[in-house]
């Protein structure tokens, strides 16, 4: 799955790779940037539009963090439709770059 990046909230632009223990996030393919919040946790939302045609909804994901990384990304589907899917932007499909992983996880 990919969030929404909540530095230049471009979306589909995080990917979220789950594991055993939590979730790996990978820097935003646009601004290259990690989902972060300093210091001390607390929750950031950020929001995209829907990808339903004709909807004016707006998808939403929510990271709550304990740390200054990101445990877990919540999507809010859209109040208008219910879809939780977020137009993705031309420009990251049908080719991604690769990433490797945030190494402090
Ligand atoms: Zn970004
Ligand atoms: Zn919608």
């Amino acid at each position: 799955m990919a969030s929404i990046c909540p530095n230049c909230h471009t979306a589909e632009a995080i990917a979220v790779l789950e594991n055993g223990d939590g979730i790996s996030l990978f820097p935003c393919l646009f601004c290259t940037r990690y989902p972060r919040q300093t210091p001390h946790g607390g929750t950031r939302e950020c929001s995209a539009p829907c990808a339903t045609p004709h909807c004016t909804g707006w998808i939403t994901d929510v990271y709550y963090f304990r740390t200054e990384i990101a445990e877990h990304v919540e999507r809010q589907p859209c109040k208008a439709c219910g879809s939780p899917k977020t137009k993705e932007p031309e420009s990251t499909s049908p080719r991604r770059r690769q990433f490797t992983p945030d190494p402090r996880r």
